[in-house]
């Protein structure tokens, strides 16, 4: 089923090079770069990461409260003091919202809806307002970093440009 997966890594094998020696050590850009898994984009070649230089974690909607796991230990044990939130024009976390999809979850699984209705699934009301919201939630809250530098961005799908928001 993923054979593709395999038959991909092989290339990647091939062009390795000499990126076995780098060494679990603080990203060089010190940077951690927060943004959705929406299969679109590239977050190597959107934002000129190479191996070694950042820390990139995704999830649905780039949301950082869904990061705050992976960005304490990035800061605390891997020394980044940067933080780029980039979400993006189109995304689907826009289209819904928690009892939307809550609703579709109780309809296949009534057994678990008290589970489910406990789930903030972090749709996104507005793309920008939800970039600055994000921005602020970490800079507000107490196991992030003060000294941290946090940015915001919307990434358009349609020209591949970042723009700043926050
Ligand atoms: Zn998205």
């Amino acid at each position: 089923m993923a054979q593709h997966l395999d038959d991909a890594n092989r290339k990647h094998v091939e062009n390795f090079g000499d990126k076995g020696k780098l060494v679990l050590s603080p990203p060089s850009k010190k940077l951690i770069v927060v943004t959705c898994m929406d299969a679109r984009i590239d977050t190597s070649s959107a934002f000129g990461l190479n191996e070694g230089e950042a820390h990139v974690i995704r999830n649905a909607g780039g949301r950082v409260q869904d990061s705050l796991r992976s960005i304490i230990v990035s800061q605390r044990l891997l020394a980044t003091n940067e933080i780029a939130v980039v979400q993006h024009t189109d995304c689907g976390m826009l289209t819904f919202k928690n009892p939307d999809l809550q609703g579709i979850l109780a309809e296949q699984h009534p057994e678990e809806k008290d589970k489910i209705d406990s789930i903030d699934f972090l749709p996104i009301p507005n793309l920008e307002g939800g970039v600055r919201e994000d921005v602020q939630w970490l800079k507000e809250h107490p196991l992030v970093l003060k000294e941290t530098v946090v940015t915001g961005w919307v990434y358009d799908v349609k020209t591949g440009k970042v723009s700043q928001v926050a």
